[in-house]
């Protein structure tokens, strides 16, 4: 199995992947990224949480245009999950139609390989698929 590496800091691979936010102490609010202060309370201290890999749709769009390199149309979605936390990612596993895709539907966290380096080193994202 080639070695792997997320795509983004947050996405904890391995047998049971998931995604990981700072939790602000203070008032619960939850960060992708590192924060010196909470953007909802000012709060200085953070722990980490993990997040729950299911959840809903809450907004998408379908994407017609990118870079030649970029396959479209994709589906490009806000995903609420479930017990808090809400992740852009694209909902994958589906046709890419205004039909297909619900506001509220459940979907599911799912890890794919986007490249590999010169070394064999696999570069891994997330999505979301239909539940
Ligand atoms: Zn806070």
């Amino acid at each position: 199995m080639p070695r792997q590496v997320p795509y983004v800091g947050y996405l904890a691979l391995g047998d049971d992947p998931h995604l990981i936010a700072n939790e602000c102490s203070s008032c619960g609010a939850l960060f992708f990224d590192r924060r010196n202060a909470c953007a909802n309370c000012g709060g200085r201290q953070f722990g980490e949480r993990r997040l729950a890999n299911n959840g809903v749709v809450r907004a998408f769009t379908i994407v017609h245009r990118a870079t030649p390199e970029v396959k479209v149309p994709y589906v490009s979605g806000i995903v609420d999950l479930d017990g808090g936390g809400t992740v852009k990612a694209n909902i994958v596993s589906i046709d890419p139609e205004p039909g297909s895709v619900k506001l509220g539907m459940k979907v599911r966290l799912t890890t794919f390989p986007i490249g590999t380096d010169s070394e064999g080193t696999e570069a891994v994202a997330f999505g979301y698929q239909p539940a």
